[in-house]
C-alpha cells in the first residue's frame, strides 16, 4: 500500500536526523533548544546559524539549509558547545559530520574559502604528520583561487623565520597517516 504524501515527507525528514545521529554517534533528538550551546560559542556573531538552530532545522529534516549553511565551516571545533550541552551532544561532532556529509553530497557554497582552507589542512597534516605551512597555503590558494589576501604577511613571517619553503615532516607521521586510514575505514562502515 503506498503511504500518504505527508508520511512520505515525515519519513525523509526523520532519515536526515538518523543519518546524522548514526554517523556522529551524537544523540541530536535529545536536543531541547536550551541554547547553552550557542550562548558559550565563540564564534557565534560570525555565524549565520546559531548551533542550536542547526539542531532544530536537523529536527525538522531542512537538510539543504543546513549542509549549505557557512556555520559549519566557520565553526573551529573548539568543543566548547560540546562541554555545555546538559543532554551530552557532542555538537562540534555533529558540525564535523555536517561537512564531510556537505562534501560527498557535493553541496554548492557561497564562500569555498572556508572548506578548502579545511581540505589544505587536513592533506597537510595527512602528508606530513602536522602542518608544512608553505605547502598548505600553495593548496589552499590553488582550490579556494584567493591568490593574493595575506600576501603581505609573507615576508615578515620568512624574516621572523615562521614560513619554511622546506617540507618537515614529524617523526609520527606514519602512525598519523595509519590514523586517518583507519578513520576513512570506520568511515565507510557508517
Ligand atoms: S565547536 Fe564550533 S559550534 Fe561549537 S562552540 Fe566551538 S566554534 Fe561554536
Ligand atoms: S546545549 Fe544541547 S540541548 Fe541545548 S540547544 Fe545546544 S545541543 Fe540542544
Amino acid at each position: 500500500m503506498t503511504q500518504p504524501l505527508q508520511w512520505q515527507d515525515e519519513a525523509a525528514d526523520m532519515r536526515f536526523m538518523r543519518e546524522v545521529e548514526r554517523r556522529s554517534g551524537a544523540p541530536v533528538s535529545a536536543c531541547f533548544q536550551c541554547h547553552k550551546c550557542s550562548s558559550g560559542c565563540p564564534l557565534a556573531p560570525d555565524m549565520d546559524l546559531l548551533s542550536s538552530q542547526v539542531m532544530r532545522l536537523i529536527h525538522l529534516g531542512q537538510q539543504d539549509e543546513v549542509l549549505r549553511s557557512e556555520t559549519i565551516w566557520t565553526c573551529a571545533s573548539c568543543e566548547a558547545c560540546t562541554t555545555r550541552c546538559p543532554m551530552g551532544i557532542d555538537v562540534a561532532g555533529v558540525m564535523d559530520t555536517l561537512r564531510i556529509m556537505a562534501v560527498e553530497r557535493a553541496v554548492e557554497i557561497t564562500d569555498r574559502r572556508p572548506p578548502s582552507f579545511n581540505k589544505a589542512f587536513l592533506t597537510s597534516v595527512r602528508w606530513h604528520g602536522r602542518v608544512f605551512e608553505a605547502g598548505m597555503m600553495a593548496l589552499y590558494k590553488l582550490a579556494s583561487r584567493d591568490f593574493f589576501s595575506d600576501i603581505e604577511k609573507v615576508p615578515g613571517m620568512i624574516k621572523k623565520r615562521k614560513l619554511s619553503f622546506l617540507p618537515h615532516f614529524s617523526p609520527a607521521a606514519k602512525a598519523v597517516r595509519r590514523v586517518f586510514k583507519r578513520a576513512q575505514e570506520e568511515e565507510k562502515k557508517r
